[in-house]
């Protein structure tokens, strides 16, 4: 079994798609190698790409406040994204984009082994549940890949535009947590 260290040092110099042309490197995964939790993003947009970072900025500020908030210690959750290069203009990856790039992510699944996953936004969670619905219809309740349990929820970037949908997010890393460590928040 390739370790997480092993497996970034090679994505790094992955030119998989023509995503690499746009992005300033390789963002891989970040945090605990041995993550009860994993979240998973969508992509780094340009400031993610610049500073290496998952998440970066706004969007990683406020999702560590999600973290924060739900008693989760941010060194002790693995983060990545469903592609690992930024798409031109920030926009969403392109289906062909998350096939080249999918066998990082599955490498850093069976590498990290989590307990739990937290796909925020329609495109992992499309990726990973392989379910066409609203996040609206699959969010609140439990989902599995494997044996891994796995919950979908509002991406960080939507909740900026639209903080009506903080409840629901919230809402679910309550139940997160109920499971995960038997809190009641
Ligand atoms: S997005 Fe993924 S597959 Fe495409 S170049 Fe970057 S690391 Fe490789």
């Amino acid at each position: 079994m390739l370790s997480i260290e092993d497996i970034s040092k090679v994505a790094v110099g992955c030119e998989r798609c023509s995503l690499r042309q746009n992005s300033k490197q390789v963002v891989f995964g970040s945090g605990d190698s041995k993550a009860r939790l994993m979240v998973v993003l969508e992509a780094p947009d340009s400031k993610a790409a610049e500073s290496g970072e998952p998440i970066f900025g706004e969007a990683g500020t406020l999702l560590h406040n999600i973290f924060a908030a739900s008693h989760i210690k941010r060194e002790d959750v693995y983060i990545t994204n469903i592609v690992k290069c930024n798409p031109p203009r920030d926009r969403t990856p392109k289906k062909e984009e998350i096939v080249a790039c999918r066998s990082w992510l599955d490498l850093e699944i069976a590498a990290i082994r989590p307990d739990y996953i937290v796909l925020f936004g329609l495109t992992p969670t499309r990726a990973i549940l392989s379910k066409s619905d609203s996040i609206k219809e699959l969010r609140g309740k439990w989902h599995s890949f494997g044996e891994i349990k796995v919950l979908c929820t509002y991406e960080p970037k939507t909740l900026l535009k639209t903080p009506k949908y903080k409840k629901m997010v919230w809402d679910d890393f309550k139940l997160l947590m109920k499971d995960m460590e038997g809190l009641d928040l």
